[in-house]
């Protein structure tokens, strides 16, 4: 959604699919959208909405962990259609012209003009968590509890060092580095602790200077701040702004937090069920929403400081009716039309256009022109 040519990743028509034993789940449904270098995007939305596979699709990371889905349920038509996901990739074959849906990634994603999902995984791995970094959601399982912080940091440069050029006083001089500018202090000292010697945000911005090392051109960071206090998200946040400034480094962050993508991104994509709903830079999106479903959200957690505004107008704070739709037997038409209150029969039977309502600004909804304007 961005003409520049400075364009660093560029999706298309990016579909992600799981397999069930109910048939096929619609992870993400046909989104695109395009990062220009240094850029940073938010994706924000529900738990559940696709958010983290696009994350997957991008790292290359999601058909693996589908199939290991699909073969531990032990399901035979869903192995089934793998093996034809495997047959009709092999042929060349694009999601048009397929004659049944199957699981998989599909569209297209170019990241610094390689197309990636052209790519072997050996060289798949030249670029994830190396040009491509990626700070997982949680701590569990992301920090070997028994290892000094200085060599887990130093793991991405040893691992990526085919040619065998590193010195071991330029990678401690690198750990050290990105230690200090994630700002663990006392890093001369501290550099020898292992995990658990260090505080939960402390501990986060480990995995983050770990995302850092490798100067890459790209980070995604998978809800970072979850399941810590206010001060310690700002310190997080704090540390990825500084790393974007002095690497010239693009983001995509993924949050259900309005304030974590409000601090730290350009331009988010609102996300519900598989589809991006609205699309703009994040002044835009967050003070005048043109999405019922943007709306809702906002209004079901609205950061401190919306919270007096709600209030003085009168408004109320309150969940999204409904649950999230059922991705595997969607909703005709609008995916939101079961919960929207706006709705018309034109919503249950007409998936609306992703369109430009105004510059740089996108929402999917038929009725974004009659809809009462809302600003926060
Ligand atoms: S298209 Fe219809 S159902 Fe969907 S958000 Fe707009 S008004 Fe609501």
């Amino acid at each position: 959604m961005s003409n520049n040519d400075d364009c660093l990743l560029s999706v298309e028509s990016l579909r992600a699919y799981h397999t069930t034993k109910r048939g096929i789940l619609r992870a993400v449904d046909d989104v695109s959208f395009k990062l220009k270098r240094g850029e940073a995007l938010g994706i924000f939305g529900e738990s559940g909405a696709g958010k983290s596979s696009i994350a997957l699709s991008i790292l290359g990371l999601f058909n693996d962990l589908s199939r290991f889905y699909a073969s531990s349920s032990g399901d035979e038509k869903s192995k089934r259609l793998w093996q034809l996901y495997d047959k009709a990739k092999s042929a060349g074959k694009r999601f048009e012209d397929l004659d049944q849906e199957l699981p998989g990634v599909w569209g297209n994603i170019i990241f610094d003009g390689k197309d990636l999902l052209s790519l072997t995984e050996k060289e798949m791995r030249k670029i994830r968590g190396n040009e491509i970094t990626y700070v997982p959601q949680g701590l569990a399982g992301s920090l070997n509890p028994y290892t000094e912080i200085e060599l887990q940091t130093a793991e991405a440069l040893w691992a990526h060092d085919d040619d065998d050029i590193l010195w071991e006083k330029e990678v401690a001089r690198r750990v050290l580095e990105v230690l200090d500018l994630v700002e663990i202090g006392d890093v001369d000292i501290r550099k020898t602790l292992k995990p658990g010697e260090f505080s939960l945000g402390e501990d986060q911005r480990i995995l983050i200077a770990m995302a850092l090392i490798m100067q890459p051109k790209l980070m995604i960071a998978d809800e970072p701040t979850t399941a810590v206090d206010v001060g310690v998200q700002r310190r997080i946040l704090d540390a990825i702004a500084l790393a974007r400034e002095k690497m010239n480094l693009a983001l995509i962050l993924i949050s259900n937090n309005q304030g974590t993508i409000a601090q730290s991104v350009e331009k988010v994509a609102v996300m519900s069920a598989g589809k991006f709903m609205e699309f703009g830079d994040v002044t835009t999106v967050f003070k005048r929403p043109g999405h019922p479903f943007t709306r809702a959200f906002i209004m079901s957690n609205p950061p401190m400081e919306l919270i007096r505004k709600i209030r003085e107008k009168g408004m109320r704070i309150r969940g999204i009716p409904g649950s999230l739709p059922d991705m595997v037997n969607p909703p005709s038409g609008c995916p939101f039309h079961p919960r929207c209150k706006f709705a018309i029969d034109t919503c249950r039977s007409e998936i609306p256009e992703f369109r430009e309502v105004e510059s740089e600004h996108w929402v999917a909804c038929h009725r974004y022109e009659e809809l009462p304007a809302m600003e926060f």
